[in-house]
């Protein structure tokens, strides 16, 4: 997909004449963080601990669903076992524990560099995360020094979690704009899903196991195939969307 023709696609879908990106709606595990190896391992400790079979590599196809969430599906349909709330929600503290036990997960490469263009193109950057772990959400400030507005959506702020539109429909009014004039940044199929059905431009970036394919499949608009190939596209994608 080239830029030109995945603007064509947007303004088509999105019913518009001409784009006018005001904000850029950013996920956090697997675009901020490379975290979604550590997520999965602990994810797989927990489930073996419970006696439920996994792959390490399906826990990636679940990325952007609230924790509570899948461990509701996979104790159904692993378990046949139907977990209450609060038994969801203390299974959820212990696999964060275990993420936590594997130790502190390093920034995304490409990712602070791209945000600066955005930044400097003077679009807003809110956080949309489906993320309950306090330990990282903590760290954004710092490790992102001044990207982020205060406003943010995480997984203490939704009802539905991705792929339901609701987090990036929240993140749009977060940033006080439409969602047509925001770009959601991306790296797992149900988020793909979630930016695009809230009727934003979803670029995708292939971060982890999940191919070009699948982000596109899901609704991504273009897909990179990293945070840096994004950051040294931006120019020319900023310049085709003012032309659009
Ligand atoms: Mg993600």
């Amino acid at each position: 997909m080239t830029e030109s023709n995945a603007i064509a696609a947007f303004l088509k879908y999105a019913g518009i004449k001409k784009m006018d990106i005001k904000a850029a709606l950013v996920d956090c595990d697997g675009v901020l963080y490379d975290s979604m190896k550590n997520h999965s391992r602990a994810w797989v400790k927990l489930m073996s601990k419970n006696g439920i079979k996994c792959t390490r590599d399906e826990f990636y196809a679940y990325e952007g669903m609230v924790g509570t969430e899948i461990l509701k599906m996979k104790f159904r349909t692993g378990a046949g076992k139907v977990l209450t709330d609060d038994e969801a929600r203390d299974l959820y503290g212990v696999k964060g524990r275990y993420f936590r036990e594997l130790g502190e997960v390093p920034m995304m490469p490409g990712t602070l560099e791209a945000l600066k263009v955005l930044k400097q193109e003077g679009l807003k950057c809110i956080l949309v995360t489906g993320s309950q772990q306090q330990s990282m959400l903590d760290r954004i400030a710092a490790d992102y020094d001044s990207i982020f507005d205060e406003a943010r959506v995480t997984g203490f702020d939704v009802r539905h979690g991705k792929p339901h539109p609701e987090p990036y429909l929240k993140g749009a009014i977060a940033a006080g704009v439409a969602p047509n004039q925001c770009i959601v940044l991306e790296n797992a199929p149900l988020g793909v899903q979630s930016g695009h059905t809230a009727g934003c431009f979803t670029i995708g970036l292939t971060t982890g196991p999940m191919s070009a394919k699948d982000l596109y499949k899901s609704g991504a608009d273009i897909v990179y195939e990293s945070p840096a190939a994004l950051a040294q596209a931006l120019p020319a994608l900023l310049q085709a969307i003012k032309e659009s």
